[in-house]
């Protein structure tokens, strides 16, 4: 549970209803296939579930969406201000990449093999196991994505303990230290794994993002991903 989260929503119940006190909250995040927030009235407690995919929104989003929550729930007008801030973090990139990338992943569960025309995953795993993790890394199931997707470059699934790389890296023009890159990138969540139940989330804590710059052709990596 994300600190402060319940003061949030006593804090904005008192100043939707200041004259009575707040009932008892119980708040959780939920693994919705979609961005989704319910909030219900159970004798005389509230229960609050909010997507996953908002765990790490800004504090003034999780205000705004626990306005937009109780004033639903008490018939208060919703804030037009609460409500766009709302609406336009939602849309914002991250989010909507994030929410394709679930649909896709718990809609359907496709693996596919690690051997492409060009590049083997599982090779490449195994080598950057023994380069940068003393070769330490249980290797997950590698799977090559459907698709040739721009939007999502891999990800690590740890329902299935898979990593999913775009198709779009199995070709001859893709050097090999940039497909290296987003498989490096998904072992670090391997290593860095999110603890919450349930969750897909992709996060990227600081130790996790200091070890992501020790790969040695970052830069050009990056360089190369953004033409893409
Ligand atoms: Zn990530």
């Amino acid at each position: 549970m994300r600190e402060g989260l319940l003061d949030i929503f006593h804090e904005t119940y008192n100043e939707l209803r200041p004259s009575s006190s707040p009932p008892e909250l119980k708040i959780e995040f939920f693994p919705f296939a979609n961005i989704n927030n319910t909030i219900r009235l159970r004798q005389g407690k509230l229960l609050v579930r909010l997507s996953d995919l908002l765990e790490g929104a800004p504090e003034t989003v999780l205000r705004a969406i626990a306005h937009i929550l109780l004033a639903k729930m008490y018939r208060r007008p919703i804030d037009r201000g609460q409500a766009a801030r709302y609406r336009r973090y939602v849309a914002s990139q991250e989010i909507v990449r994030k929410a394709h990338l679930v649909r896709q992943i718990r809609g359907r569960k496709l693996l596919r093999s690690p051997r492409g025309h060009f590049y083997d995953l599982d090779a490449v795993f195994e080598d950057l196991n023994s380069r940068f993790f003393h070769g330490l890394m249980a290797r997950p199931r590698m799977s090559w994505s459907q698709a040739k997707t721009r939007r999502i470059l891999g990800h690590y699934d740890p329902a299935h303990n898979a990593i999913i790389i775009s198709r779009l890296f199995d070709h001859p023009g893709v050097p090999r230290y940039a497909l290296e890159y987003v498989v490096y990138h998904e072992m670090l969540h391997l290593k860095y794994p999110v603890k919450l139940r349930g969750s897909r989330r992709c996060v990227h804590p600081a130790e996790f993002q200091a070890e992501e710059k020790l790969f040695p052709h970052a830069a050009q990596a990056d360089a190369f991903l953004k033409r893409l």
